[in-house]
């Protein structure tokens, strides 16, 4: 077993901050490794280059350069942290996720996270790819709506009207993409414990990965 634990989940399910959470209880290293994603899409937007273009954009993961900090990202030396969170730059992380070539391209990339610290690592196949002998493994999930209405809140909308309806719908486009995509497609790994949170709040979801976790 590896000192690792998996937190895997649909987008705005709040495995991020749940898994940032609990690697700081357990003085653990914490990898977002959407943001990798996020960041690759946006080098390639930055260069022009189109996000099918398979292999410009696995060469440009190989050698993304990239400096995390605890709160901020850099890339090209240029502060990120904001930009690679915008919906436009998630579709394209979801498009650019899609081709085998860049998912192999990160993939040594994420498993260099790991050290004798330990890891907690999020994602869509954290469990079932990059670390397939994590000693936990979480599948993070909660309803669309409740998606919907936390992401919502997180940027300050209400959470009903026609920004929550646009919300909720980009969230479910891009569940469907991630879902019926044929490499490493959204779904629990056979030996995942699936954690709704739709009812949970951080705190109580932080709590339900560590009692697992002591177990
Ligand atoms: O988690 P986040 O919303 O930041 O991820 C952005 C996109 O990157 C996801 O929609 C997904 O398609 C992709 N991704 C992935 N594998 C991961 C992490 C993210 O395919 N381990």
């Amino acid at each position: 077993r590896m000192k690792v634990i998996a937190i895997d989940g649909p987008s705005a399910s709040g495995k991020g901050t749940v898994a940032a959470q609990v690697a700081a209880i357990l003085n653990r290293d914490y990898l977002d490794s959407g943001a990798l994603y996020r960041l690759t899409a946006l080098y390639a937007s930055q260069q022009n280059i189109d996000w099918h273009n398979e292999h410009e954009i696995a060469t440009l993961a190989y050698k993304l350069p990239v400096v995390f900090s605890t709160d901020s990202i850099l890339l090209n030396g240029m502060d990120v942290t904001a930009a690679i969170r915008t919906e436009t730059i998630g579709m394209g992380a979801s498009a650019i996720a899609a081709l085998p070539a860049v998912r192999t391209a990160l993939l040594q990339r994420q498993r260099d996270f790991l050290t004798p610290r330990g890891l907690v690592a999020d994602g869509r196949d954290m469990a079932s790819v990059v670390f397939p002998q994590a000693e936990l493994k979480i599948f993070l999930t909660a309803s669309a709506p409740i998606r919907a209405q936390r992401r919502a809140l997180q940027l300050g909308l209400a959470t009903d009207g026609a920004d929550y309806q646009r919300i909720l719908n980009e969230i479910e486009k891009r569940d469907q993409a991630d879902r019926s995509r044929t490499v490493a497609p959204l779904k629990p790994a056979n030996d995942a414990i699936i954690l709704d949170t739709s009812l949970l709040s951080i705190k109580e979801s932080v709590e339900k990965v560590l009692d697992w976790y002591r177990k």
